[in-house]
């Protein structure tokens, strides 16, 4: 006999339990399934520098402020893994782990959640399995050619790796820079952007980036004109070490080149540069193959949704995997509204 819920939701992270404290809130059954050993998601696996682009109270799940990180205006990634585990402990949020969810099936009035170690049987499902597990490397010429190390972000740790070894870091996002600031001194570095870098003014972080997209919000909300996703600011968040190695001239991006060799990369116009290893910070995608089986896939991979409710499956809401899930549904700070809007229209579709 199958446990019988009315949420499951899938993922533990920091969209999971923003949705399990409005859940527990609006008084309804749920569990929570996380694939990892231990609290925090993704926060666990992230280079050894990586802080956050914005202080910790702009970091916040619904109901409690992250506290400062002493000496730290941006806290790293173990203080938010220690903020997600207290978050969970002081709401009592019934959280297994570890436990995959495999598929989402539907049979009649319910969804089939299965997973490796049991089946649930659920009246709603919430989607919150998070970007980290399927990262993306683009498909260019020679990869499968070139000898050295080839890593995506999810896989990079620290500069010592690397010392002395001649690095090509691709991408112009937030990890790109970060993890080319991070290189810059100890490597040979080469970095790599499809358009030349477009930094944030110096004196913004995360929270000119959340204020954005609570304008975005507002002004879809009145009927207004879209205001334009936070992409319309700049691509990179100036971070200290990422502004140190910048001004210090050691964050000089090349055009991307236009393929791999045996050795390294080679651009269109033939010039080369030989590497030990490429360090990919090409971006993710939405991790949604356990729901496969309910065929609601749109274009580029993601469901089709009305806010977080996907369109062609009513008991099904999808959280946390960017904007087209809620304007910085993907950041800690920005989660909250779109769980509340998530958890309150869960209730009325079961009437609670
Ligand atoms: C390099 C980087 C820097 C970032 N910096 C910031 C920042 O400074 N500030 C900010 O607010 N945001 C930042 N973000 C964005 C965002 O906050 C993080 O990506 C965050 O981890 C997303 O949380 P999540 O809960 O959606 O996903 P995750 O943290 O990935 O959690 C998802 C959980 O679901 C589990 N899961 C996945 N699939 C399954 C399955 N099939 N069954 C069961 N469990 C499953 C995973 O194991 C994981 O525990 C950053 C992102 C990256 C990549």
């Amino acid at each position: 006999m199958h446990e019988t819920v009315d949420v499951v939701v899938i993922g533990g992270g920091q969209a999971g339990l923003a949705a399990g404290y409005h859940l527990r809130r609006a008084g309804l059954d749920f569990i929570i399934l996380d694939g990892q050993d231990s609290p925090g998601g993704a926060w666990q696996h992230t280079w050894d520098s990586l802080h956050l682009f914005s202080p910790a109270a702009y970091s916040s799940l619904p109901g409690r402020l992250m506290p400062p990180q002493p000496g730290e205006t941006y806290p790293d990634a173990a203080h938010v893994v220690s903020y997600l585990t207290e978050y969970e402990q002081r709401y009592e949020l019934p959280v297994v782990r570890p436990v995959r969810v495999e598929a989402v099936h539907r049979d009649g009035e319910f969804l089939h959640v299965e997973a490796d170690t049991a089946t649930w049987r659920a009246r709603t499902v919430v989607s919150a399995t998070g970007t980290w597990w399927r990262p993306f490397i683009p498909a260019i010429p020679g990869r499968a050619e070139f000898r050295g190390a080839q890593l995506h972000t999810v896989e990079y740790r620290r500069p010592a790796d690397f010392a002395g070894q001649r690095v090509v870091v691709v991408g112009g996002g937030n990890s790109g820079a970060q993890i080319a600031a991070d290189l810059a001194y100890d490597a040979e570095l080469t970095w790599v952007t499809l358009r030349e870098p477009r930094y944030l003014a110096d004196d913004i972080d995360g929270r000119a980036l959340f204020d954005h997209a609570t304008a975005r919000r507002r002004a879809l909300d009145d009927g207004r004109t879209d205001t334009g996703g936070v992409a319309s600011l700049g691509d990179i968040v100036a971070v200290p070490p990422v502004r140190e190695a910048r001004d210090a001239g050691r964050l000089k991006a090349q055009p991307m080149f236009a393929r791999l060799t045996a050795t390294g990369v080679e651009w269109a116009d033939g010039n080369r540069a030989d590497a030990d290893a490429i360090i990919w910070c090409t971006g993710f995608r939405p991790a949604l193959s356990h729901l496969a089986p309910l065929g609601l896939r749109g274009p580029r991979g993601h469901i089709p949704t009305a806010g977080t409710q996907a369109l062609g499956e009513p008991r099904l809401h999808l959280l946390g995997y960017g904007d087209w899930t809620g304007p910085a549904s993907a950041t800690l700070i920005g989660v909250g509204r779109p769980a509340r809007d998530a958890a309150r229209e869960i209730s009325e579709l079961l009437g609670a």
